[in-house]
């Protein structure tokens, strides 16, 4: 399918281990619209059609246009938070924390959280002291939040990154089998019972569409918990985070913070990044 110039220059900002899967999404999208040519203005409706789910009325009503636009602008901007970032330390926090209606969470504190943890455990002076010359991007050391699944702010290519997951689980007697929680789940993982959805939880990515969607508060959500990852990296040698932990509580979260760091300043060979650390000796250096 032919490309515009402007969707081209697009499509090339996306990380190149999702590419391929995003080119294909955007062309199925452009297609079922009848047409064989992709512009920008497609690739923003396909974006908001993969953060925003089916184009349905949602529990809370339908998402509006206003609305669909703030995602697509969120999702591709990102979001500054004054004094997070340091010399060394670089945050990525996804549009959740700018008003994203898709976030299971509120970002900004808990990016704070990481931010005051890293301080305590004086992350800014080790990295400082572990180059010499100039401080150059791969020697930050990035943080990635990331309020829901869709992983704006691309968690797996960040050191150490956290992921929001909402559990959904049914609530007897409301249900009403009008269908639109399975439609709306792009991982397939409910089906229908007489009395209500029944949820496949080794497909389902916690993402919270289900709950939304749902106008009968059939499905609720469980308290989230976060998804948590180590030792993603772009560069000469990319490779992608490891999940260390799914559907992890907070105080889970801040220790494996706190481990990632002390593996960090423990184990890694002079000059040696933390992604590159974690590529050396694998996951299990927060535990050994
Ligand atoms: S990751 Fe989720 S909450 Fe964050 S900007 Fe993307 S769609 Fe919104
Ligand atoms: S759980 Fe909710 S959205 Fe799903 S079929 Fe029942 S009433 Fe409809
Ligand atoms: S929370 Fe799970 S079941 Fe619900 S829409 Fe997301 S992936 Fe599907």
């Amino acid at each position: 399918m032919e490309w515009d110039r402007e969707a081209t220059a697009r499509l090339e900002r996306v990380p190149f281990f999702v590419r391929k899967k995003v080119k294909k999404q955007i062309e199925d999208f452009v297609a079922s619209q009848g047409k064989n040519k992709v512009t920008s203005e497609d690739v923003s409706k396909a974006r908001q059609q993969l953060a925003g789910g089916v184009p349905l009325k949602t529990g809370q009503g339908e998402l509006t246009e206003a609305e669909l636009g703030r995602i697509t602008e969120l999702i591709e901007k990102g979001v500054t938070i004054e004094g997070l970032n340091t010399k060394h330390i670089k945050f990525r926090v996804c549009g959740g924390a700018a008003g994203c209606p898709l976030t299971l969470m509120d970002l900004k504190p808990l990016a704070m959280r990481l931010a005051d943890l890293a301080k305590e455990q004086k992350l800014e002076d080790f990295i400082a002291g572990s180059h010499d010359g100039p401080t150059l991007f791969h020697h930050q050391f990035k943080i990635a939040l990331a309020g829901c699944p869709n992983n704006c702010s691309q968690p797996q290519i960040a050191d150490f990154s956290i992921i929001g997951q909402a559990k959904p689980v049914r609530t007897q007697g409301k249900c009403n089998q009008c269908g639109l929680c399975v439609k709306a789940c792009k991982e397939q993982s409910i089906f229908l019972e007489a009395d209500g959805p029944v949820f496949n939880y080794d497909l389902c990515l916690n993402c919270g569409d289900c709950t939304r969607y749902c106008a009968k508060e059939a499905i609720t959500n469980s308290p989230v918990r976060y998804q948590v990852l180590i030792g993603g990296k772009l560069g000469r040698h990319p490779h992608l985070a490891l999940t260390v932990a799914n559907e992890a509580d907070w105080t889970t979260v801040e220790e494996l913070f706190k481990k990632a760091i002390q593996a960090y300043k423990t184990k890694a060979l002079d000059g040696e990044r933390f992604a590159d650390l974690v590529q050396r000796l694998g996951a299990d250096i927060l535990t050994n």
